[in-house]
């Protein structure tokens, strides 16, 4: 089948390749000119481990190609995928769909032929009505179906996920669409993800419904820790005698930092102005926000109570900068809360992250990247383990660190604390 991608970010570029790797014909359209130049050239503007070798592979074999010619790629095409950004409205919390509609007119006047349009970007219940209105002005209902189907992918974990997800959501009444994209989606239904057939409106609450939920868990166990902080009691154990219940299940059940990412921040946000506007009241996700928003306090809270209350002048280091390990996304990590909030306070800062430096910091005087755990480490008061990269696991901090003697808080729990001080370290986890 001719696959269009609109939007060659973490969703368009890896479900592109992904498709294009399933034996289809895809063009990956971007109004960057600058991504789409260096796709050409083999270079991926993401970090996404095995990414390179899948796209290089099929740029090469003719199944994967990219443009910055929208209207010729959508003619060119039968399915067309949008997979735009869709973040928080500026000074507000619904999502902004603004590139959403642009590219809808733009499709409007470049159908052709009968095509299936899909939103796979994430999109508030009713959007997918919206678009249909938009096509409707030029276009016959025969010309087109708007189909919603939500990507559930993660970053760091992106092709694998794609290639085997839990579940493929179809959200259209369609017959004719709906025959289509199971067709398109058969490589991996045989593989044993299971298939949802819905209306377009529950596809897309389904999205926002699961981000929602995970978010709950998270901030669920952040509470939980803060409760066995005060009454020595250690998280992993709770989270293991929840995880094994298997109504509750183990995963997205481990304390850490707020939740972060392009997704769950804007997604929870997103889901309370659609349910606003259907006058419905979401009060367990809006306390999920709250909490949310209050978890980087609680830990830098933590953090002045470990430095005793002195935070002028201490190096403090940051292993990982990003909300989660496998990614080069900054998009709302903690970090970025954390970081200014220790400069106002006198901290300097150095950090080392396995994706290099980060121009979200480039204004701050007092922030230093360093390209080495080594030389980020050397000469700190403390040391904070951000982000759960496998290059942090395994530290042998004693023989990396002659002299001084730094604290470390391991935001992760990735280390036993009674190893850690054996090697001489002051060392503080999360909800222990
Ligand atoms: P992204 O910012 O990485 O990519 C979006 C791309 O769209 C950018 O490259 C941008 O240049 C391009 N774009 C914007 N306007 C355009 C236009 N008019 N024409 C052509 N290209 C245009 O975003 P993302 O992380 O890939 O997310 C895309 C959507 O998928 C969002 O709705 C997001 O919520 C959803 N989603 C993201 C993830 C994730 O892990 N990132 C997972 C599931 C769903």
């Amino acid at each position: 089948m001719k696959l269009c991608m609109i939007g060659t970010g973490y969703v368009g570029l890896v479900s592109g390749v992904c498709f294009a790797d399933l034996g289809n014909d895809v063009i990956c359209v971007d109004n960057n000119v600058d991504k789409i130049n260096l796709l050409k050239k083999g270079k991926i503007p993401i970090y996404e481990p095995g990414l390179s070798e899948l796209v290089i592979k099929n740029f090469k074999n003719k199944k994967l190609n990219f443009s910055t010619d929208l209207k010729k790629s959508i003619k060119d095409s039968d399915i067309i995928f949008i997979c735009v950004g869709t973040p928080t409205k500026k000074g507000g919390r619904s999502a902004d769909l603004s590139q959403i509609y642009k590219v809808s007119k733009e499709i409007s006047s470049s159908i052709n032929k009968f095509k299936i349009i899909i939103t796979k970007s994430t999109v508030p219940v009713t959007t997918g009505d919206e678009i249909e209105k938009i096509l409707s002005k030029k276009n016959s209902k025969k010309k087109f179906s708007v189909v919603s189907n939500p990507e559930f992918l993660r970053e760091g974990e992106a092709i694998r996920d794609f290639v085997y997800p839990d579940r493929v959501v179809i959200g259209t009444n369609d017959k004719r669409a709906g025959r289509i994209l199971k067709n398109l989606y058969s490589p991996l239904i045989s593989k044993g993800a299971s298939y949802l057939q819905t209306s377009r409106r529950a596809a897309e609450l389904i999205k926002y419904a699961s981000n929602a939920f995970l978010a709950t868990k998270i901030t669920f166990i952040n509470e939980i820790a803060n409760l066995c902080e005060k009454t020595n009691i250690n998280i992993e154990d709770i989270s293991i005698g929840m995880g094994l219940d298997k109504r509750i299940g183990s995963r997205f059940l481990r304390a850490g930092p707020a939740y972060g990412g392009s997704c769950f921040p804007k997604d929870t946000k997103a889901i309370i102005t659609t349910a606003d506007k259907f006058k419905t009241n979401l009060s367990v996700i809006k306390s999920v926000i709250k909490s949310n928003e209050n978890r980087s306090k609680i830990l830098l809270d933590r953090i002045k109570r470990i430095l005793n209350r002195k935070i002028k002048n201490k190096i403090i280091t940051f292993l990982g900068v990003t909300f989660k390990p496998n990614t080069d996304d900054m998009r709302d990590s903690p970090s970025l809360k954390m970081i200014p909030w220790l400069l106002k306070k006198g901290a300097i800062i150095k950090y080392f992250d396995p994706t290099g430096y980060k121009t979200e910091f480039m204004n701050f005087k007092n922030v230093i990247n360093k390209t080495s755990i080594k030389d980020a480490i050397h000469g700190a008061d403390l040391v904070i383990i951000h982000t759960e990269w496998n290059d942090f696991k395994s530290i042998n901090f004693k023989s990396l660190v002659k002299g001084k003697k730094f604290t470390i808080f391991d935001m992760r729990n990735i280390y036993s604390s009674s190893k850690i001080k054996d090697q001489g370290f002051k060392y503080f986890s999360v909800g222990k």
